[in-house]
């Protein structure tokens, strides 16, 4: 961090700027100009707040040159996080595919689904027992029973479940996940972010719709700092001005987010386009990004989902499909490896 002081600062009040950084454990180095005196802030500056130093009387301006987020950093963390759940893992060159319908509606879909996105390639079971509406008149979810009816899926098909949390005093319901869901709408939720770093398992942060990659990796850090490295980021589409499609994904974050994170990236293709012909050319884009995963949603009949049927594939679509991804991704790989 770089602090840039007025003309003459006051001698006092610089010498005590000074002694409060050092107490906070930067050092200093001081460059005198003809101009402007230059403060050069080296150590762990991500606990400074940038504001505070900039609303002082002999401050001119503060700039950055290290990112805030220290834990999910990758120049503090070079190597890919790779994050077991039971038999399978997200990260480290494996295609996660996550499938399963938006919300779980009876015992009886949520097994068949599974079984079928399981029949697929799918290794890992998606599906919302709590729901986050924008109507309070729509489906709400199953809630607790939703929960019960993924784990007999789970049971039955051997595919970990995520699912997503949308309020602190839901978590101890989240005992038996395997992979806790924080969404969109509740990426700056701190206290919940907090609390997720609590658990003994992996937390997928959806980026929030208008979030920047730093908001989003500050979320990530917030579940970090409270003591849990296993976090997943999932692209799920931004709002733009365009209203064709439901949100607009953005096929870059897989590129940026690489190049600042070691975390493993998930693309959500359904809730990016909301229409469920956009899903495979948006799953088949991420694939060759490298993607290290997908979220795709999955019905049985969706003309008659209780959510999201418009952009939910049939089992007899997705099958064809996850197939293909499957056959990209090595393909992908195959290239980066030069083969
Ligand atoms: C979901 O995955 O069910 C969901 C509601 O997604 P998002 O938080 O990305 O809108
Ligand atoms: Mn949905």
């Amino acid at each position: 961090m770089i602090v840039i002081l007025k003309q003459n600062p006051n001698r006092e009040q610089l010498e005590s700027l000074i002694s409060w950084l050092q107490e906070k454990g930067v050092s200093i180095h001081t460059s005198i100009g003809e101009a402007h005196t230059i403060l050069g802030l080296v150590g762990d500056t991500s606990k400074l707040d940038i504001d505070l130093i900039a609303a002082l009387d002999i401050v001119e301006d503060v700039k950055r040159v290290q990112e805030p987020y220290k834990n999910a950093n990758r120049k503090f963390h070079p190597e890919d996080t790779v994050i077991p759940v039971r038999d399978t893992q997200i990260g480290g060159g494996t295609l996660t595919i996550m499938a399963g319908p938006c919300s779980v509606e009876s015992e009886e879909q949520v097994v068949a689904i599974a079984k079928a996105v399981k029949a697929s390639g799918a290794t890992m079971l998606r599906g919302g027992a709590f729901k986050p509406r924008t109507s309070p008149y729509s489906f709400q979810g199953l809630g607790e029973k939703g929960l019960e009816y993924l784990k007999v899926a789970r049971e039955e098909t051997g595919l970990p479940i995520v699912t997503e949390v949308m309020d602190l005093s839901q978590l101890p319901l989240f005992k038996d996940v395997d992979v806790i869901q924080i969404g969109a709408r509740n990426m700056q939720n701190f206290d919940l972010l907090k609390a997720a770093g609590h658990q003994d398992k992996p937390v997928m942060i959806k980026r929030g719709m208008s979030a920047t990659y730093e908001e989003w990796l500050m979320s990530a850090e917030y579940v970090m700092a409270s003591g849990n490295e296993n976090v997943i980021l999932c692209e799920r589409g931004i709002r733009t001005f365009e209203s064709y499609t439901r949100n607009t994904l953005d096929i870059a974050a897989i590129p940026v987010l690489r190049q600042l994170t070691h975390l493993p990236v998930i693309i959500d293709p359904s809730h990016a386009t909301g229409k469920y012909w956009l899903v495979e050319t948006l799953s088949r884009a991420a694939v060759a990004a490298g993607t290290d995963g997908l979220q795709i949603e999955v019905h049985n009949d969706p003309a008659h989902a209780l959510c999201d049927g418009p952009q939910s594939l049939k089992p007899d679509v997705f099958d064809p499909l996850a197939r293909k991804l499957l056959k990209l991704h090595a393909f992908v790989r195959g290239l980066d490896e030069g083969d």
